[in-house]
């Protein structure tokens, strides 16, 4: 039996007092009217329990508990307020006037605002029995009167751990204080009601955990992606643009390396600091990680706030920041792409971004760079070289070819400089400048000189056993290894395995490698106290410093060709030689000038006291059997 039905009609003929008189009779009798209904009560209690369980969003769940509790109280009506801040908002109150929820959300809780906002205040239960006198509703029983309110009860509903998530309100149309029974209601009401909200504030705080960045308050990467699926369909449907901005900073590593953890990331808080007033109109910035930011901003049809942004950025980041009492300069490097005409979907619009950061970041670093689909079809064509180098590498599909270097008094082949080929069926002759290059960069410069200088010395081995005693083999060393601990052991292995005698052997390297880092200077001693000489290539066009010529113990000085050029024709260049000459001899090395072509330059460089040449004057560089026939004519 719902008894409300039977009252209302009844109330609408009565006098106010009148009504309020049967209400309360009626209230007082609930117990035993109301009896037979216990057991449905338990069972939407447990309907409710399951509802929360289920993940229903929470105002479905409001408006049942309020049902519940109005159902087993004929004439009550329930109210459930969230607390958010010093805030109450609407949950629900299925039974109440619109225009009164209206009017009570966004009230400020303090210590005389109705019972809601009082109870919320005090974390008490407040009991007002006639909101018309009640001082604590004076200035808010205009909302509440009109409704025919006159009693309102609020039980303040807390978290487990005691903290205030809103109040559960009760109203009677008269004045009234709670009986047991109902007083019991009101706590298991908002027991109830607390289970629900400390649900959502924990779904809530997990959503926050997970869509932002703990140490720059910025978006999460999950919530960056997911914002940017949503993005894209807006901007598709409206046909809008926008650009992405990738940040990367440069070497950042070493500031992690060099001075820890702790100072990277109050490193990276500074910077997202200082990122912040930038971005304040940009639709989102991320931390995707490490050292890595992306910044979404809207464009219209012709802008290109993304490149101004991108300035900024690069003008802010570059400041110099104090952190513990020392000073960092940092850079970074930026790519930009925009949507559509970059991409038309997240994953290419942000691989766009990404390989414009790239070009940034091969183009010198500290700088930014906007897409372009050139680069993807460059970028292609270098990951194909880097398969094919591979397969080329592994199937020994690389060829050596020598040249000879010519001791300028005697004619005579004193060494043979080996110098690998790639030559690919689709590619054509790839030239070892940019094979090399690419074989630095992805690591397959270590088999791929293990190969070189296995087969270089297996070949110098048989030379030697075939007679030619006096040649030496010299072999070129990129700069990379000297930074790979197992570089030395690569040497031994390759000596031991061939037989090779290691004063027949030259490494060439070049000047970048002869600064005085100390780890570079231990693995030149490595390589003397082993036999081995070492000559640097390409001398003068690097940036070699001469006090690291001091720590070295070099024996052959390689003239770079571009010097040899123009000897014939620039006085400049001559003295250059011959100042170069000079200092070698007297520093005890012996010198080769590269690139010797004609007959010329030889006889130019022979009075400058030039030891050896090398160059397309003797050969150019060729098969081992046209060398044996070069080593025979000088026997
Ligand atoms: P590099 O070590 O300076 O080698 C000399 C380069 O000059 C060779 O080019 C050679 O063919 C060229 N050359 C020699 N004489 C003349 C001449 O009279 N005129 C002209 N125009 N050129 C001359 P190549 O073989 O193309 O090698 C280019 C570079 O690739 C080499 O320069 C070296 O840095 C690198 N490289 C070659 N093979 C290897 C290797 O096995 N390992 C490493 N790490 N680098 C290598
Ligand atoms: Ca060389
Ligand atoms: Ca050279």
């Amino acid at each position: 039996m719902n008894l409300s039905k039977i009252i209302a009609p009844q109330l609408l003929k009565m006098t106010w007092n009148q009504s309020a008189h049967l209400a309360r009779s009626v209230r007082a009798n609930y117990r035993r009217v109301n009896h037979n209904n216990r057991r449905d009560f338990n069972k939407q209690h447990t309907q409710i329990l399951e509802m929360i369980g289920k993940g229903i969003p929470a105002a479905d769940i409001y408006n049942k508990i309020g049902l519940l509790y109005e159902s087993r109280h004929p004439g009550l009506r329930c109210s459930m307020l969230e607390l958010h801040g010093d805030t109450l908002i609407h949950g629900g109150a299925p039974s109440m006037p619109e225009e009164y929820c209206r009017a009570v959300n966004g009230l400020k809780i303090g210590p005389d605002i109705g019972s809601c906002g009082t109870s919320t205040y005090t974390g008490k239960r407040v009991i007002v029995e006639n909101i018309e006198t009640d001082p604590r509703w004076k200035n808010i029983k205009q909302f509440a009167l009109p409704h025919g309110m006159r009693s309102c009860w609020s039980e303040p509903i807390k978290s487990s751990s005691g903290e205030v998530l809103g109040a559960f309100g009760m109203y009677y149309d008269y004045p009234a204080t709670p009986n047991k029974d109902e007083s019991k209601s009101l706590e298991s009401a908002a027991m109830l009601a607390s289970i629900v909200m400390e649900r959502d504030k924990n779904q809530k705080r997990i959503k926050e955990l997970a869509y932002t960045d703990e140490l720059t308050g910025f978006s999460s990467r999950a919530y960056f992606y997911l914002k940017l699926e949503t993005l894209v369909k807006e901007a598709q449907q409206n046909k809008q643009r926008f650009g992405v901005i990738f940040i990367d900073l440069d070497n950042f590593k070493n500031i992690n390396d060099s001075f820890g953890h702790d100072v990277g990331d109050r490193y990276l808080q500074d910077i997202a600091k200082r990122l912040t007033p930038i971005i304040n109109d940009s639709y989102l910035i991320s931390r995707l990680g490490g050292d890595e930011f992306c910044i979404i901003v809207k464009e219209s049809a012709t802008t290109q706030n993304s490149e101004q942004i991108a300035l900024r950025c690069l003008n802010e980041i570059s400041q110099t920041t104090e952190i513990s009492g020392r000073e960092f300069v940092q850079s970074c490097s930026i790519g930009i792409a925009h949507y559509p005409e970059h991409g038309r979907d997240v994953t290419t619009v942000l691989k766009s971004a990404d390989t414009a950061l790239y070009r940034a970041k091969d183009a010198g670093k500290n700088q930014y760079v906007t897409y372009d689909k050139a680069f993807t079809i460059a970028a292609e064509y270098q990951f194909n070289v880097e398969q094919l180098l591979r397969c080329a590498i592994d199937n020994k599909d690389i060829t050596i070819v020598y040249q000879p270097q010519v001791e300028l008094n005697t004619q005579r082949v004193i060494t043979v400089e080996a110098l690998c080929r790639w030559y690919h069926p689709e590619l054509g002759q790839v030239s070892p400048d940019e094979f090399i290059k690419i074989a630095e960069r992805t690591g397959m410069i270590k088999p791929l000189t293990e190969y070189v200088l296995a087969t270089a010395c297996k070949q110098a081995v048989m030379w030697k056993n075939a007679g030619y005693s006096r040649i030496r083999l010299a072999v070129n060393i990129s700069a990379a290894h000297f930074l790979d601990p197992d570089f030395i052991p690569l040497i031994e292995r390759v000596l031991y395995e061939t037989k090779m005698d290691p004063n027949d052997l030259e490494l060439e390297v070049t000047e970048t490698v002869i600064q005085t880092k100390p780890t570079h200077q231990l693995v030149f001693k490595r390589l003397k106290a082993l036999g081995i000489k070492l000559a640097i290539d390409d001398f003068g066009t690097g940036y070699s410093s001469f006090a690291s010529l001091k720590h070295l113990d070099v024996d052959v000085l390689k003239i770079d060709k571009y010097f040899i050029d123009d000897i014939l024709v620039d006085r400049k260049s001559q003295y250059l030689v011959e100042s170069m000459i000079g200092m070698a001899h007297n520093l005890g090395y012996y010198v080769v000038a590269e690139g010797v072509e004609n007959q010329e330059q030889a006889q130019l460089l022979k009075p400058m006291s030039c030891d050896v040449a090398q160059g397309y004057l003797f050969s150019k560089p060729t098969h081992p059997e046209n060398i044996e026939t070069l080593l025979r004519q000088a026997h």
